[in-house]
C-alpha cells in the first residue's frame, strides 16, 4: 500500500571544501552544544562534525556524522578531485568499526548529527553559525514525500550497546538499574 504523501522539510548543510581552512570552530561549537550541561565543556572528539585535515596537502574536509554502520565495508572509496587525492573513506559519514570517528569517546556509542534540532530557537545549526568563512551554509526546502519512521537516539544507543555487550547483559543492567531507582 502506498503511504500518504506529506510535506516535509528537507534540511541541508552545503559544504564547500575549498573555503574550509581547518580552524575546527565547527567541532568546538558542536561538542559544546551537546555537552551535559549544555556549553559546560568542549571536546572535538564528541563532535558530530569532524574535519579531516592534511595541512601539507591543503586538504580540509568537514564531514557530518550519519548513520551507524555495524560492519566495515569490504570495499573502500578513494577520490581524486582537482588533482588532490583524498584518504580512503574521507567522505563517509558512518560511525563504523574501522575507525574512531563519530564515537562517543567514553562509551563508544555512535554519534549522529541531529541538525541541532533540540533547540528550536536556533535559526541555523551551530556549526554553520560558527563557520566564519562560509564553508558551511544551511538550506531548507519543502518536499512531498512519505513519512519515514526515524529511530530515536535512545534506540540507536541501545542497539549499539546490545551489539557490544549482548542482549542478556544489557537487560540485566536495565533490571538492576530499575531496582536501584525504586529504592
Ligand atoms: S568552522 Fe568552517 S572553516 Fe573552520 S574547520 Fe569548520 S568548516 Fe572549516
Ligand atoms: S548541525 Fe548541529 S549537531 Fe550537526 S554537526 Fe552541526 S552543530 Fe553538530
Amino acid at each position: 500500500m502506498q503511504g500518504e504523501k506529506k510535506k516535509k522539510i528537507v534540511k541541508t548543510i552545503k559544504v564547500d571544501v575549498d573555503k574550509c581552512n581547518g580552524c575546527r570552530a565547527c567541532e568546538v561549537a558542536c561538542s559544546a552544544f551537546h555537552a551535559t550541561p549544555q556549553y559546560s565543556s568542549n571536546n572535538p572528539a564528541r563532535s558530530r562534525i569532524r574535519v579531516i585535515r592534511e595541512p601539507l596537502r591543503d586538504i580540509y574536509v568537514p564531514v557530518y556524522a550519519g548513520e551507524q554502520a555495524r560492519a566495515e565495508c569490504l570495499g573502500r572509496d578513494k577520490y581524486v578531485i582537482d588533482g588532490k587525492e583524498y584518504e580512503e573513506c574521507a567522505f563517509c559519514r558512518a560511525s563504523c568499526p574501522s575507525r574512531d570517528l563519530f564515537k562517543e569517546p567514553d562509551s563508544g556509542l555512535p554519534l549522529k548529527c541531529d541538525m541541532c534540532e533540540s533547540d528550536a530557537t536556533l535559526e541555523k545549526p551551530l556549526c554553520v553559525q560558527w563557520c566564519l568563512v562560509d564553508a558551511l551554509t544551511y538550506e531548507e526546502r519543502e518536499e512531498e514525500g512519505e513519512e519515514e519512521a526515524q529511530p530515536e537516539d535512545v534506540e540507536i544507543g541501545l542497539e549499539s550497546l546490545v551489539d557490544k555487550y549482548g542482549l542478556e547483559k544489557v537487560l540485566d543492567s536495565v533490571a538492576r538499574m530499575s531496582l536501584s531507582k525504586k529504592d
